[in-house]
């Protein structure tokens, strides 16, 4: 009896859109229904033992190579078990497109270097690199950070420069000539004159984005200029859940009245690319053609080697010195 009600069981499918908890909140076409997940989901899910809230650290002993820590993240499509009142139960999660993660340190484990993987998103459409012309004035090696872990993840990125009421619009456009040269798409905008805006709207109209860049960019001004109060939202969202125990366990992605939705990543040091044995210079589109053509090949780390490819092309002018100089910084 029991069994033919679950071979019948009607699933249906929607987007996670917030995790806190162990609750999961999707979104359908029709509306938002509060999920928990199944057994056979749980038991593939592991939290770091830094993180109180995982209470009995259930999982934890058993599992010796941690990789993922949670089986459902935000983005994921999913097939949940409709119940009453709103709520639902997660039975499967859809194959994901891509996913980004960052890596948390176990904190009791430190020194013992164990690591945890913790996506988070899944099927994102964009990384949106926010950074402001001046005040606080560009990292650029920080800029190429985010390029890198968005290149080692496969998904596009698109740069965002904020206050440019703040800067020379001719110098801010000469600094950032060459992420335009390299094929990246560059907004300029200024939540100030309203400058811009309306090209971030479209960039981010039914798509998935995940904003990164330092606080005091202007991601909350930029965020309000599109929607009016989503800024402020999202920081107050951040702001209680993004430190102390739930720092780990809270994600959340915004709607957009567009379409599409945002999620933010307040201080998080979202990109190490978690695969150490490819060359970093392979997620510097202009460095990947060189790769192999370096004296000692696949040897050359392009730092001190004679005859680097890389080296020569930046001594030529055709690699941006700045650009080498961040991955210097992140060999
Ligand atoms: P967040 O920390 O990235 O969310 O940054 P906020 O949006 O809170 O902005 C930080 C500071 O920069 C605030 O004092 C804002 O008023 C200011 N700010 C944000 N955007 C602009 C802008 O386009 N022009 C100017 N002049 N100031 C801005
Ligand atoms: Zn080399």
């Amino acid at each position: 009896m029991h069994d033919r009600i679950s071979r019948d069981e009607r699933l249906e499918t929607g987007v996670v859109y917030r995790k806190a908890r162990g609750l999961y909140d999707v979104r359908t076409r029709d509306g938002q229904v509060q999920c928990s997940i199944s057994n056979r989901l749980r038991k593939e899910l592991v939290y770091p033992s830094s993180d109180p809230s995982s209470g009995t650290r259930r999982g934890v002993q058993s599992v010796r190579e941690i990789h993922m820590i949670d089986p459902v993240a935000i983005g994921d499509v999913v097939l949940f078990a409709p119940a009453e009142a709103g709520r639902g139960q997660i039975r499967e999660v859809e194959p994901r497109r891509n996913t980004l993660s960052r890596s948390i340190v176990d904190a009791k484990r430190r020194g013992g270097g164990r690591e945890v993987e913790q996506v988070i998103a899944a099927n994102v459409d964009q990384v949106v690199a926010v950074f402001a012309a001046a005040k606080p004035r560009p990292t650029w090696h920080l800029l190429d950070r985010y390029l890198v872990g968005a290149e080692a993840s496969d998904i596009p990125a698109l740069i965002c420069v904020t206050k440019l009421d703040l800067a020379d619009g001719e110098r801010t456009r000469d600094d950032t000539a060459v992420y335009e040269r390299l094929g990246y798409r560059v907004l300029y905008t200024s939540a100030k004159t309203g400058e811009g805006v309306d090209d971030v709207r479209d960039a981010l109209r039914d798509r998935v984005s995940v904003l990164v860049g330092k606080s005091g960019v202007g991601k909350t001004s930029l965020l309000n200029a599109l929607q009016p109060g989503l800024g402020l939202y999202v920081k107050e969202v951040s702001r209680s859940s993004g430190k102390g125990r739930h720092a780990t366990t809270h994600l959340e992605m915004f709607p957009l009245d567009i379409g599409g939705g945002v999620v933010d990543t307040p201080g998080m040091k979202v990109f190490e690319p978690a695969d150490d044995s490819t060359d970093i210079a392979y997620y510097f589109r202009e460095m990947r053609p060189l790769l192999g053509l370096c004296r000692f090949g696949a040897d050359c780390s392009h730092t001190h080697e004679p005859q680097c490819a890389i080296k020569e092309a930046v001594e030529s002018g055709d690699i941006d010195e700045r650009r080498y100089e961040s991955y210097l910084k992140m060999v």
